[in-house]
C-alpha cells in the first residue's frame, strides 16, 4: 500500500553524508543502510556522486548502488553528478533523479569545481540533451541546486539576486527544477523565506520545490520551519547528521534525519517514516563505522511517552 505523505525527506546520508568521512563504508554495509532506511519508510536517498574514483575513493561503488536501490519498490533513488561525464557515467545505470551543483558564489565555484558559471551551465545543457536521448519514461529528472545560497565562506555575502539570477539561467539551460543549498551553514529564517517566496514568484511553485539546510550553527530545523511555511515539500537530511563538512565542533553539518522526522510528525506531518525502523537503521550505520560520530537528540532521549506519530507505525 503506498500512502500518502506531506513532506518528502531525501536522506542525503549515503552521498553527502559519506563524502566527508575518511573511513570507507564497505559496499555491503551501504547496501544494507540503503534497504534499512527504505524499509523505515525512507522515500528517497541521494545514494552517492558520480565524480572520478580518485577524488572520492568512498563513493566509487556508486553505479553498483544506483543498481542495487533500484530494486527497491517505490524508492526515488538519487544522485549528484558533477559534469557531463559524471551524468552519462549516471545514465547508464538509470537514477530516478540527478542533481547538479552550481555555486552561486562564482569563486567557491572556480576553486571547488573549476568552472566558471557559464561552463558550468554548458554541463548543464549537454546533460539535458543526453537526458532527451531517452524514452520519455526513462528519462530521470535533473535538478540544479544553488549551492552557496545563503553565504559563502570565500565571498562572504551572497546577493539575493545573484540567487534569483542563476536559478533562472538554470531551468533556461534544462533543469526540471532547482533546490536551495545552504552549504556553509550561513541561512536564516527570514533569508529562506524571502529566497523561496522570489524564486516561486519568478519561474512557479513547481520549479522550486526541496531545500538542503545545514544545522553548522544550530538554525537547521528553525530553516526546515521557515521552508515550510512558504510551501516547499522536499527536505533534505543525513541521519545522525552525517557529513556536510562540519565546522563546529559538537554541531552537525547536515541536519540530523531522524530529528526532522520527530519534528514533522509531531506537527502532524506525515512523512511516512517508521521510527522503530529509522532507529535500526542508525544503529546499523553506527555499527559499520563505529569511529564515526552521529549526532542527534530523538534517538538519544527516545520519544515522548504516548507520543503518537502523524505516520501510522
Ligand atoms: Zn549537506
Amino acid at each position: 500500500m503506498v500512502q500518502t505523505i506531506d513532506i518528502e525527506i531525501s536522506e542525503v546520508g549515503p552521498r553527502d553524508g559519506l563524502q566527508s568521512i575518511e573511513p570507507i563504508m564497505q559496499t555491503k554495509d551501504k547496501k544494507a543502510w540503503i534497504n534499512a532506511l527504505a524499509a523505515a519508510g525512507v522515500p528517497e536517498i541521494e545514494v552517492g556522486s558520480f565524480v572520478p574514483q580518485s577524488l572520492l575513493p568512498q563513493l566509487a561503488d556508486t553505479a553498483e548502488l544506483v543498481s542495487h536501490a533500484r530494486h527497491i519498490d517505490s524508492l526515488t533513488v538519487a544522485v549528484l553528478v558533477p559534469n557531463l561525464k559524471g551524468a552519462q557515467n549516471a545514465l547508464a545505470v538509470r537514477p530516478h533523479k540527478m542533481t547538479i551543483p552550481l555555486s552561486v558564489s562564482e569563486t567557491h565555484s572556480l576553486k571547488n569545481l573549476r568552472r566558471t558559471h557559464d561552463q558550468v551551465l554548458d554541463e548543464v545543457r549537454g546533460i539535458r540533451a543526453a537526458i532527451d536521448e531517452l524514452e520519455t519514461a526513462e528519462r530521470p529528472k535533473l535538478e540544479g541546486s544553488l549551492s552557496t545560497a545563503f553565504g559563502c565562506t570565500l565571498e562572504g555575502d551572497v546577493p539575493a539576486s545573484k540567487v534569483l539570477e542563476m536559478a533562472e539561467k538554470l531551468m533556461a539551460a534544462g533543469c526540471d527544477e532547482i533546490g536551495l543549498s545552504d552549504t556553509t551553514g550561513f541561512a536564516s529564517p527570514r533569508q529562506v523565506r524571502d529566497y523561496t517566496r522570489n524564486i516561486h514568484q519568478l519561474l512557479g511553485p513547481k520549479a522550486l520545490a526541496g531545500i538542503h539546510l545545514h544545522n553548522t550553527r544550530g538554525q537547521g530545523l528553525a530553516n526546515v520551519m521557515a521552508a515550510l511555511e512558504v510551501g516547499l515539500t522536499t527536505v533534505d537530511a543525513s541521519m545522525g547528521g552525517i557529513g556536510g563538512c562540519p565546522f563546529a565542533p559538537g554541531a552537525s553539518g547536515n541536519i540530523v534525519t531522524e530529528d526532522l522526522v520527530f519534528l514533522l510528525e509531531s506537527m502532524g506531518l506525515k512523512t511516512g517514516i517508521n521510527f522503530e525502523k529509522l532507529f535500526a537503521a542508525r544503529q546499523l550505520l553506527q555499527k559499520a563505522l563505529p569511529t564515526v560520530e552521529l549526532f542527534g537528540f530523538t534517538p538519544l532521549a527516545g520519544l515522548p511517552k504516548g507520543f503518537s506519530p502523524a505516520t501510522p507505525q
